[in-house]
């Protein structure tokens, strides 16, 4: 009797005890420790732990934590994940590239989809990172007009007729339905679709506004040449936002806009401070790229651009093109990368306060454009640490928390993203800021960034020592909710 009661009170000292211990030690999935955790909404930039447990962030400690997996983060900057609003490629082969240049959330928002459902169902438990997607006008105006898609940007009549009445009614409704169905945003590629009215765009634009969805645009004209100039595009895109309320967000600035950059953006400025919702983005290249066979290679392209024929490489060999290889090229389609902007103007858009960035990224079986697998590392390395361009802080700011703002209105969720706070997703990425670099080209577009040392998805690491991991498939959909 005697016996069996010191043991009873030993063994509820014991669970006391352990009681103690495991409030003291919590233990979380993952932990990462001695990081420099630089988060741009707070603007804390200091040593601490992470504790992370079903895939959200539980703890922001100077002490010590302890959890399954441990990652020592010394010597690295742990940042919110980077999140692209413009990227094509939304597959396996795209996904890795990505992770491995730090990007935790690939947004499919300029051309978008026809139809939401089945693009988030396709995606559904088997993505790497986290993905969403526009409904957009490019493929409801395909619809109306009975083209059937065969690459990314339409060439037949979607790109070469104006619309009927009717058909713009059907777009409309296409629109509506994908919104409905919890699209991100609504996509828009006008000067693949140039017959497409000022009319059919703004009354494209009053059904984003009844459902608070940013228009993601690329602009009806590029350059400087007058009367169809960027600055007449602009002009035009940021009247539909004043008319009908809404948001617009104007894609790869830099690229449409070229030596009228500067202009475009002092615009944008203007506008905002007459309370517009106007935001914008750039990517880091000098070239653009798109499909030779679109709307954009019509009639006059070389002065539209200031270019010829010797500025534009074919992505399949590398070759430069001539009068006769284009006219061949032409026919048969395919992509094609365009030297049309200088270092200065890219470098003045990186700089400016109003501009994300994004990449206009895809690759297919390893061809297309460097800035799908290096965007981020080379703003990372080439613009913050090698020129000074940016601070690292306006860095990340640009690929993480302005691009989550962007959306929060339309996605609430996306208010627990681009952030280091508990309760925000675990999407992060760890780099060392010494190393990062990018290595893809206009001749190896395909080889993955150097220098990011960790990501996580949804607090599982999907990039690990550097090393991209097999078989984890942690993205989710960033979807708007439905209605
Ligand atoms: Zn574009």
């Amino acid at each position: 009797m005697n016996r069996t009661k010191t043991l009873c009170c030993i063994s509820l000292a014991i669970v006391a005890f352990l009681s103690v211990q495991s409030v003291a030690e919590q233990s979380y999935d993952v932990v990462i420790l001695n990081g420099r955790v630089i988060d741009p909404e707070s603007k804390t930039d200091s040593i601490r732990n992470l504790g992370i447990s079903n895939g959200t962030i539980k703890a922001i400690s100077t002490r010590k934590l302890a959890g399954r997996t441990v990652i020592d983060a010394r010597g690295l900057v742990v940042s919110p994940g980077f999140i692209d609003l413009h990227q094509h490629g939304q597959n396996e082969e795209n996904n890795r590239f990505k992770a491995m240049d730090g990007v935790t959330t690939s947004l499919e928002l300029e051309v978008g989809t026809g139809d939401v459902d089945a693009w988030y169902a396709q995606r559904e438990q088997k993505s790497l990172i986290n993905y969403g997607v526009s409904i957009g006008h490019i493929g409801a105006r395909m619809m109306a007009m009975r083209e059937t898609p065969v690459a990314l940007v339409p060439s037949g009549p979607a790109a070469h007729r104006a619309a009927t009445d009717a058909e713009i009614l059907e777009m409309k409704q296409t629109l509506e339905r994908g919104l409905k169905r919890g699209a991100v945003a609504v996509g828009f590629g006008i000067q693949y679709t140039p017959n497409a009215s000022r009319w059919e765009i703004l009354e494209m634009f009053r059904v984003a506004e009844r459902f608070g969805a940013s228009c993601h645009v690329h602009m009806r004209h590029a350059g400087v040449k007058e009367p169809a100039s960027s600055i007449q595009a602009l002009q035009e895109l940021i009247a539909a936002a004043a008319i009908t309320g809404a948001p617009l967000h104007v894609v790869h600035i830099q690229s449409t806009g070229g030596p009228a950059t500067p202009k475009l953006l002092q615009m944008i400025t203007e506008a905002k401070s007459r309370n517009l919702d106007v935001t914008t983005e750039c990517y880091p290249y000098i070239a653009g790229m798109t499909d030779i066979k679109s709307a954009i290679f019509d009639e006059g392209w070389q002065e539209v651009f200031g270019i010829d024929y010797k500025d534009l490489q074919w992505a399949a060999t590398g070759e430069r093109l001539t009068k006769d290889t284009f006219n061949e090229y032409r026919k048969t389609g395919g992509m094609v990368a365009v030297f049309s902007m200088t270092e200065e103007i890219v470098t003045a858009a990186i700089k400016s306060p109003l501009t994300m960035i994004a990449s206009d990224g895809i690759l297919e079986k390893g061809k297309g454009h460097p800035r799908t697998a290096g965007t981020y590392s080379r703003i990372l390395g080439q613009y913050v640490r090698e020129q000074r361009a940016l601070t690292l802080i306006d860095a990340l700011t640009k690929i993480t928390l302005m691009p989550a703002t962007r959306l929060e209105r339309r996605v609430p969720s996306m208010k627990n993203k681009g952030r280091i706070r508990v309760g925000a997703d675990a999407d992060l990425a760890i780099f060392d800021p010494q190393a990062i670099v990018d290595k893809s080209t206009f001749q190896d577009p395909a080889r993955y960034s150097e220098g990011i040392r960790f990501v996580l998805i949804n607090g599982v690491p999907v990039v690990k020592d550097g090393e991209l991991q097999s078989n984890v498939y942690p993205g989710r959909a960033v979807r708007a909710p439905l209605n």
